[in-house]
């Protein structure tokens, strides 16, 4: 007879440094009594990340969200911003927040990234930007979401917060677009606490973005904007610091989990899993299944695991057009693959120190019936 574990098995588990380590990084601090406000461990972890996640041009923000606010707000935008419905609360209250309309795109059946098929028919003459997101750490179709960008003048802002540290083809994911934003949430592959980064294109948004997370202050006596407080501190840089020494053993550790969920429910009718896209380094972060005409629903595997005491998380669900807090504003059956994808997919335990055992005691809970 299986048992139920005595402690949860949650879908995530913060990575941790050894605390003597982090200890040790305190230390500096207490000596300069300098505790935010880009510090020396600040400026470390920006030029680490940058060769890193190889890109010239990186601000670090006190968290993901605020990286991204501020992001659309240095772009000085208006009017309408295409975006995903799949995806964490996060992506559309940034655009929604700086005063700007979301126009939700659907998603496709492959990936879960947006439906660029669709896109260009929900162009119009007030779009001036695309907000895609690179969902569980699949890339979206990069190439073509820049080609229509161009064609329209449009600004692509990618929410990346899922693909730290990857690559397609060599070539590190924050290089995409005019600017990607990255969380390093204490729930995501690689974090700060919290915490969060923007790469951009264009090198001049570099001081704006300074600014904008610094209230908009610009010079000893001048405040030009009306910025936020959004810095990362000392001790969110330390963390940084200290997890990023440690990151690829933790991928390394992820991969054999992920591997072996595949081979256990890969091929099983009605049962879906992302398929590994060529040319990308992946980073790991989460085990999407979806159950599509399997003999259990979503639901009820939900429930199964949870006897067990093994929380599984649906994400995304609900999708944002249905938030109550856009439920006047926006149909969810306009985007009915992201819908449907929502009322399906179920995200499955996966973190570093994830034993292997617990994977396939999941995927015999799973697949029993
Ligand atoms: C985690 C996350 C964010 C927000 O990041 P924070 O660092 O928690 O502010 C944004 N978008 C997506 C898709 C996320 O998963």
């Amino acid at each position: 007879m299986r048992t139920k574990h005595e402690t949860p098995i949650l879908v995530t588990r913060s990575s941790l440094p050894p605390l003597e380590e982090y200890v040790e990084m305190l230390k500096p601090i207490w000596e300069t009594a300098w505790l935010t406000n880009m510090g020396n461990y600040h400026e470390e972890l920006k030029a680490q990340l940058k060769a890193y996640m190889k890109t010239p041009n990186l601000e670090l923000f006190v968290n993901g969200h605020m990286a991204l606010e501020l992001t659309l707000q240095a772009m000085n935008l208006s009017g309408e911003v295409i975006t995903t419905p799949f995806s964490f609360a996060s992506t559309t209250h940034a655009i929604v927040r700086n005063g700007l309309t979301p126009v939700f795109c659907d998603i496709n059946e492959e990936d879960y990234t947006l439906d660029v098929d669709q896109l260009e028919s929900l162009i119009t003459e007030k779009t001036c930007a695309i907000v895609p997101v690179h969902v569980y750490g699949n890339l979206c179709d990069v190439e073509r979401i820049q080609e229509i960008a161009d064609r329209h003048h449009l600004k692509v802002v990618y929410d990346a917060a899922h693909t730290f540290g990857e690559e397609l083809n060599g070539k590190g994911v924050a290089e995409f677009g005019d600017a990607s934003m990255f969380s390093f949430h204490a729930t995501k592959v690689f974090h700060s606490i919290e915490g969060g980064a923007v790469a951009f294109r264009d090198e001049k948004l570099k001081d704006l973005l300074y600014q904008l997370k610094n209230f908009g202050i610009t010079g000893y006596e001048s405040v030009e904007y009306v910025g936020a407080n959004g810095k990362m501190n000392e001790f969110q840089a330390a963390m940084g610091l200290c997890n990023l020494r440690h990151l690829d053993g933790e991928i390394a550790k992820r991969k054999v989990l992920a591997e072996r969920y595949r081979e256990r429910l890969g091929g099983i009718p009605g049962i879906r899993l992302c398929r590994e896209q060529p040319g990308v380094r992946s980073n790991y972060a989460y085990m999407p299944v979806v159950f599509d005409g399997f003999s259990a629903t979503r639901d009820q595997i939900f429930e199964k695991l949870k006897a067990f005491n093994i929380f599984a998380r649906k994400y995304f669900y609900p999708c944002i057009n249905s938030y109550a807090c856009y439920r006047d504003q926006f149909r969810a059956e306009d985007t009915p693959v992201a819908q449907r994808i929502a009322s399906q997919v179920l995200t499955l335990p996966l973190y570093a120190d994830l034993p292997l055992e617990v994977v396939d005691e999941i995927c015999d809970i799973i697949l029993e019936q």
